[in-house]
């Protein structure tokens, strides 16, 4: 019987005021009751309308389906034909803009919680059952992976289940891309994304750690190593900064080395070996999923006073309305229509505070949001003793400086011909943050997926002739 009920079912939650001092994860997942509830709010739509909003176009009221019979496993196979990362998908992607902005149930009321019940139904495979993997028939054509992010691990998982020897090159010592270096435990277990990496594995992709594309070896070393075709999924890792004076300060931060320092670095245990000593008070620029991530982290690591500063008001902050949420219930300060001009310092050379301007909001720019403008003679000071800059990250030049022919935008992303991360190179496709710039996980995967069905398409035309 169809649940009539307006509401989600609630997600389970670790209370704010402990979880502000451990970095274990928040939200607890649904029990196999709650979930066949949840499920049975689905009408099982004939016209499907929340797949048109899932970039790797799960089969999701097939899925939930399944879930109403309490078949999970048959669910998890469901998924599994789209999705290399069900687990890390159910707990990060922004659904309420994709899949659950499409649901019919969302017409009146709340949608059916879509990511909580793949999230489930994931995390319900890995802990109760480990299928065999099929071994495909390998077809012994060569294929390169550079990046271990969502794309990368997207693109190797459908090219390894047309049997295609795939190898991934990563540059750090551990595979995961953002999902290990940059979202905190606390919203994304690391060992979910082992989990997730291992099934990978079991498919027989290699992974290659600690090689960096671009020095350790370049895309046509791949090439004369007998790989036939290169896929780039090296993703946006490198931080943008205001220019503004004062951020050369101690104190000052980019989210992204603070971020990697505390996920995979541990800076939060004693051991690490390199710890971060939080300062008191703590504002980190920006409003996107990093920002809210390093304020949390910020609050965790001891900050009392943590604020995000967001030059546009709540209503245009990018960042998962979830997290927002959760911020909230943790203490985190937002001072809406602020942007800095300066960062103080003092005669030591340690943040002191920063100097801001107000700002209201004139018409939509490019964006299509209101675009920020500064009030006059608005200016006044935060006081702080250590800023994070998060606001945002462009990709890596290494690869493409290093490579003949492969084009790139004004903003250092690389040009792709059309969306299956056809380059200007022949047999060199990208995909994800490298070519879109930062965006998010599930857009990563679908642009893996693309390509690894267009690298099939395209030798196997070249093997026909
Ligand atoms: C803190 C943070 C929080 C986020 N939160 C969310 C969220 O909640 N929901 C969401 O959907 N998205 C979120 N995102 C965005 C999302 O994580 C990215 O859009 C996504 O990871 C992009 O995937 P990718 O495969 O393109 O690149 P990445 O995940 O960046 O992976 C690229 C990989 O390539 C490797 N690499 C780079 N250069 C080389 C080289 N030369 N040789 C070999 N390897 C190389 C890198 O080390 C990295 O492992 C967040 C991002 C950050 C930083």
């Amino acid at each position: 019987m169809i649940n009539l009920s307006l509401k989600k079912n609630e997600m389970p939650l670790q209370d704010p005021k402990e979880r502000i001092n451990n970095f274990d994860e928040v939200s607890l997942g649904y029990s196999l009751e709650q979930a066949i509830d949840e499920a049975k709010r689905c009408l099982a739509c004939k016209h499907k309308p929340c797949v048109k909003g899932c970039p790797v176009e799960i089969d999701i009221p097939r899925f939930i389906q399944k879930i109403t019979q309490g078949e999970i496993e048959e669910a998890y196979q469901i998924i599994g034909e789209s999705s290399s990362l069900p687990s890390v998908c159910g707990r990060v992607c922004p659904q309420e803009t994709q899949c659950e902005e499409l649901c019919v149930r969302a017409i009146k009321g709340e949608s059916v919680a879509i990511g909580r019940l793949e999230r489930f139904v994931a995390d319900y495979h890995h802990n109760n059952k480990h299928l065999l993997i099929e071994h495909v028939q390998s077809n012994n054509h060569k294929i390169a992976v550079v990046g271990s992010g969502p794309s990368g691990i997207s693109c190797a998982y459908d090219l390894a289940q047309l049997g295609y020897k795939v190898t991934m090159f990563e540059a750090l010592h551990i595979p995961g891309g953002v999902l290990v270096y940059g979202i905190p435990e606390f919203r994304l277990p690391k060992e979910i994304v082992r989990t997730e990496i291992k099934t990978l594995q079991d498919l027989g992709v290699e992974i290659e750690t600690n090689v960096i594309i671009g020095k350790t070896l370049s895309i046509e070393d791949l090439f004369e190593d007998g790989f036939e075709a290169v896929f780039i999924g090296t993703g946006a890792g490198l931080p943008k900064f205001m220019n503004i004076p004062g951020e050369m300060l101690n104190g000052v931060y980019s989210a992204n080395e603070f971020l990697t320092r505390v996920n995979l670095m541990k800076a939060y245990h004693q051991s690490s070996a390199t710890p971060i000593q939080m300062a008191k008070r703590v504002a980190v620029i920006g409003g996107g999923n990093v920002a809210v991530d390093a304020a949390r982290c910020a609050k965790r690591l001891g900050a009392e006073e943590v604020s995000i500063v967001y030059r546009r008001s709540m209503k245009e902050l990018p960042a998962r309305l979830e997290e927002i949420e959760h911020a909230e219930e943790e203490g985190i300060i937002f001072k809406l229509l602020t942007n800095p001009v300066q960062i103080i310092g003092d005669e030591k050379g340690y943040v002191q505070s920063i100097e801001c301007v107000q700002m209201e909001l004139g018409e939509p720019d490019s964006s299509g949001r209101r675009r920020p403008l500064i009030k006059k003679d608005s200016n006044f000071i935060i006081e702080v003793e250590s800023v994070i800059m998060a606001i945002g990250t462009t990709p890596n030049p290494l690869i493409t400086s290093t490579t003949k022919g492969l084009d790139t935008n004004s903003s250092g992303c690389i040009i792709t011909k059309d969306d299956s991360g056809k380059t200007s190179r022949e047999m060199v496709f990208a995909g994800g943050d490298v070519v879109t710039g930062a965006a998010t996980v599930i857009l990563a995967m679908g642009a893996g997926r693309k390509s690894a069905h267009a690298i099939d398409m395209k030798i196997r035309s070249l093997n026909q002739k």
